[in-house]
């Protein structure tokens, strides 16, 4: 486990820095936290026809039904125009609610609508989670790796990150019994720990069922709250789910959900199930930051879950995925160096992977780019510097040929790498 220290508060004190923006001293502190991630930077480069990226995590949106889809949103301003382009309640659409207590239900959850706050992806249910509990200097646990957008947010918030080891299995319970203990000695305050128990991202470990009850027990007796972020639970290969946290611990859990992984992500709707009582400030938090989520998209979804057989659209994704999934482990198996290992998912969209000491993945992706494969190096999942030594490979968007050959190519320039 490693801890990372809060960012110095000076926005303004990079050598150099005021020549390209005239700005800097007016900014707030926290934006000294801000920094860009590592896979946005890449982006540009990785999307470049050449390049076989497995870098970003963008969905597989081909198998959507675009014909019916585009029927159903003329059909939604024709019949409901009025409504769908008007402002909505910051709560979110209630029948759209009321279809993700369903959707919350096959992961065993009973949660009610009323609890339901509908955001803008759950990046924005992390954000104002994070502006709801996080004071700067308030201590965060999260597993190690971690999604790098929660890191972005915590990080705005000036909370300090400090993460738990993850297993096979996903976060090992003793391992945060001691983060809670440093945390205790050192008189700092933990707010919550932030997991992914399924298919995690971007270490592609899901947390074994047997753990989950322990995790919630540690963290109930020190009296802090769990956010369970949950995007790819039900994608999981074999059609697998897995008791949701929050159904074992309503009280003391706060959901994030999404349609990004399982419908479309650019509609940009997600939800969070808060316990009842921090309902009402998400609600707040929600208005401040947006007003109201858009209530057209919210309408699409609505519609889509009404009439489309979702769960048929969700078994496709599984099943894409996982011939994408048996394309890159496959493909790791036959290319990789000795040395190197990797974990292997049962859903979800990412493998992680552990190259050799001596070879620093952040300093070998420009090499890897030029032999046209890209990657996310692991530094950026990590809040304090750690993962050098890892990357994350993603197999949810190319082709399983295009992943093949990206591995192949990546496997030659990890050779390269270790002869320096
Ligand atoms: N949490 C995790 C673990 C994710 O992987 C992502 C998307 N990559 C998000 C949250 C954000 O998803 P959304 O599109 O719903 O904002």
């Amino acid at each position: 486990m490693t801890a990372s220290q809060p960012p110095e508060h000076r926005p303004g004190s990079e050598p150099g820095r005021h020549n390209l923006d005239p700005h800097l001293d007016r900014y707030a502190a926290r934006t000294a936290g801000m920094t860009a991630s590592e896979i946005r930077a890449l982006f540009a480069v990785a999307s470049r026809p050449e390049v076989v990226s497995l870098a970003g995590g963008m969905p597989n949106l081909a198998a959507l039904p675009l014909d019916s889809l585009s029927g159903q949103m003329a059909e939604l301003i024709a019949e409901e125009g009025l409504v769908a382009l008007q402002y909505g309640s910051a709560h979110g659409v209630p029948t759209l609610r009321e279809q993700i207590c369903e959707i919350m239900a096959m992961e065993g959850i009973t949660g009610h609508p009323d609890d339901i706050v509908v955001t803008v992806g759950s990046q924005m249910g992390l954000d104002m989670v994070t502006r709801l509990f996080c004071d700067p200097g308030d201590v965060v646990l999260a597993e190690g790796p971690s999604y790098v957008g929660a890191l972005g947010s915590f990080a705005a918030y000036q909370a300090q990150v400090v993460h738990v080891e993850m297993d096979d299995n996903g976060l090992v319970p003793d391992t945060l019994r001691a983060a809670l203990a440093t945390a205790e000695r050192e008189g700092k305050r933990v707010k919550f720990l932030y997991t992914i128990p399924n298919f995690h991202n971007p270490a592609g470990v899901t947390l074994a069922v047997e753990r989950r009850a322990e995790i919630l027990e540690i963290c109930a007796e020190h009296d802090v709250l769990v956010v369970e972020d949950n995007p790819y639970g039900l994608l999981g290969f074999d059609g697998q789910t897995y008791p949701a946290l929050r159904s074992m611990d309503p009280d003391n859990v706060v959901y994030l959900g999404s349609f990004s992984k399982t419908f479309a992500s650019g509609l940009r709707v997600g939800w969070v199930l808060a316990p009842h009582a921090v309902r009402e400030k998400l609600v707040l938090a929600a208005e401040s930051a947006t007003l109201c989520p858009p209530t057209l998209n919210q309408l699409v979804v609505s519609r889509y879950l009404a009439t489309h057989d979702w769960k048929g659209q969700i078994k496709t994704f599984q099943e894409n995925y996982r011939e994408r999934r048996d394309a890159m482990l496959s493909a790791l198996e036959q290319h990789m160096p000795p040395g190197c290992t990797w974990t292997q998912p049962d859903g979800g969209f990412y493998v992680w992977v552990t190259v050799p000491e001596g070879v620093d993945t952040k300093a070998m992706l420009p090499r890897a780019v030029t032999a046209r494969v890209a990657y996310a190096s692991g530094t950026g999942f990590y809040a304090d510097g750690f993962g050098s030594r890892q990357m994350r490979l993603s197999y949810c968007y190319p082709t399983p040929e295009r992943i093949r050959e990206g591995v192949r190519r990546l496997a030659g320039v990890l050779e390269s790498e270790m002869e320096l």
